[in-house]
């Protein structure tokens, strides 16, 4: 079993620890929700309270972060992972993050002797709570051969799909389905509801069909009840369609559906929902249609 330090015990992180330190590994926790650490201990972790004490023994650190600024202090930064963790040590960022951070955080880990995956999860709480997440990760074949007890832990789906930055350009692809269907999916409850239509029992025909799919599993029931709890925040989705939308840029290919659902997102921000799930999409389309809470 492996020692693994692992930071940001959030939505996402916390379960993700759970599962590790349930599987029998040595989990050392550090995040700045304090409140995740009486679960991490009943789950046969340890709390500490500092990124050092978290990695001073790893051979595994993984980082759970909400964006690149958090990923590159606490990794690169001056009382980071890579000064304090032993080298050799072996970095999964299961977080959602641009591409070249990703890239720079390679390259930096590996002038300074660390390897690194970059390893962005889909499949939600739900998934993370279940530990079946799918897992996109770049870099090194032999580095992801050697940390596949970790993925079996936290997911079920998990492939190598190319060199550092692979993970999150594959993620980004993942977040333009996800995005674009959720908004579809308001669209097909305002239409029923607008037309007399029970939305729910027609989304439980939906969800049997051609149409169907996680989100629709998941989700349908919520959204029909207007419960928009996270989940994944709209804030953390409009970060995310910013990376797929630079990358549409430097790639010069042109995702018109991607800009639409860009631009949803930003007005469910603008409408005060940024903390909310991003199922809250329902609420843009509501209120585009005059349709929301007057
Ligand atoms: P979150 O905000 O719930 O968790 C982030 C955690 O990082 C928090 O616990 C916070 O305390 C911790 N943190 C922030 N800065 C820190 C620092 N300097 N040192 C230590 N800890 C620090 O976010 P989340 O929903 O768990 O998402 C995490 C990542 O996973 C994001 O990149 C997100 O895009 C991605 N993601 C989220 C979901 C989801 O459904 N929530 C699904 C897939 C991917």
């Amino acid at each position: 079993m492996t020692r693994i330090g692992f930071i940001g015990l959030g939505i996402m992180g916390s379960p993700m620890a759970s599962h590790l330190a349930k599987a029998g590994h040595e989990v050392v926790g550090y995040t700045l929700n304090t409140d995740a650490y009486a679960r991490l201990e009943g789950d046969g972790g340890r709390a500490v309270d500092s990124i050092e004490a978290a990695v001073k023994d790893a051979e595994i650190v993984i980082t759970m972060l909400p964006n690149h600024p958090q990923v590159e202090d606490v990794v690169l930064g001056e009382g980071g992972v890579f000064a304090h963790a032993p080298k050799g040590a072996l970095l999964i960022d299961f977080s959602t993050i641009r591409p070249e951070s990703s890239i720079a955080v390679a390259e930096a880990g590996a002038k300074a002797g660390f390897r690194v995956l970059d390893a962005p999860v889909s499949g939600g709480q739900g998934g993370a709570e279940e530990g079946v997440l799918s897992i996109m990760v770049g870099g090194d074949a032999d580095d992801f051969a050697a940390v596949t007890p970790v993925f079996e832990a936290v997911g079920k789906t998990y492939i190598h799909v190319g060199a550092h930055g692979a993970g999150q350009i594959v993620k980004a692809a993942n977040q333009l389905v996800v995005g674009g269907t959720y908004a579809l999916v308001a669209e097909a409850i305002v239409l029923m509801e607008a037309l007399g239509v029970d939305a729910g029992k027609g989304l439980d025909v939906l969800a049997g069909g051609l149409a169907g799919s996680t989100i629709l599993e998941r989700k349908r029931k919520s959204m029909v009840a207007r419960e928009f709890a996270p989940g994944f925040r709209i804030d953390l989705h409009h970060k995310d369609m910013g990376i797929i939308t630079d990358a549409a840029k430097q790639a010069d290919v042109s995702l018109p559906t991607a800009a639409l659902t860009a631009s949803l997102i930003a007005a469910g921000r603008a409408q005060g929902y940024g903390s909310l799930d991003h199922s809250a999409l329902l609420k843009v389309i509501e209120n585009l249609n005059g349709r929301g809470e007057k």
